[in-house]
């Protein structure tokens, strides 16, 4: 097992790292403190081997993120909701990017037979749902094609959620160059495929996943 990082060595670390930028750009805090336009909405999941910054060499003030398990995007979700109104509408980026990873420990139980109990039964039950609906597809399959090709269909059915929400149509039907991307990252090389893009133009409307 890898060594399990303690609290005291995250806060030696903020302080090392805070003392660094400062020495490399004297000006790096002030100028982020001004406020923030980041031309990414990256909605990921939650598993601590992703890190959204890192696996695509961005910054501070890059991504605006959510993160839940799974990467889901539930028309239901309040908080989903609010960061895309705020990102999308306030901070106008150009891109929403959805990422899902190989070996994705919420698709894996939306597979499983029985469903997880309690909250993650119930945050999991759209990809169990899509899992139920690509059943034939998905038989032919077997370990990690399986959980794989489970991803891709997960990241797609996110994207075209997402594509159907009023705050996307809102940009779109106003002019705004939004794009909205379905990547996988994979665990074993660190390497983003790129799935899908939606845009304006060749957005499909299709049955929503939830
Ligand atoms: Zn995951």
């Amino acid at each position: 097992m890898p060594h399990r990082t303690t609290i005291r060595e995250l806060l030696d670390r903020n302080r090392q790292w805070a003392e660094s930028q400062t020495e490399e750009d004297p000006t790096y805090f002030a100028r982020h403190a001004q406020g923030q336009t980041p031309p990414f909405l990256y909605i990921g999941c939650s598993d601590s081997r992703v890190p959204p910054t890192d696996i695509v060499g961005a910054g501070p003030g890059d991504l605006f993120v959510t993160r839940n398990i799974a990467n889901l995007v539930k028309p239901d979700d309040v908080g989903m909701r609010s960061v895309l109104e705020y990102g999308v509408h306030v901070l106008k980026v150009e891109h929403v990017i959805v990422c899902g990873h190989t070996e994705c420990g919420g698709v894996m139980a939306s597979l499983a037979e029985d469903p997880l109990p309690g909250f993650l039964g119930a945050w999991l039950h759209g990809p169990r749902q899509l899992a139920e609906r690509a059943h034939e597809e998905l038989a032919k399959l077997e370990g990690k094609a399986k959980v794989d090709r489970m991803v891709e269909l997960n990241v797609e059915a996110q994207v075209r959620t997402l594509a159907q929400l009023d705050c996307m149509k809102r940009a779109w039907d106003s002019g705004r160059q939004l794009h909205i991307h379905g990547w996988v990252y994979g665990l074993s090389g660190g390497h983003v495929r790129d799935l899908l893009t939606l845009t304006a133009e060749n957005q499909t409307v299709v049955a929503a996943a939830e």
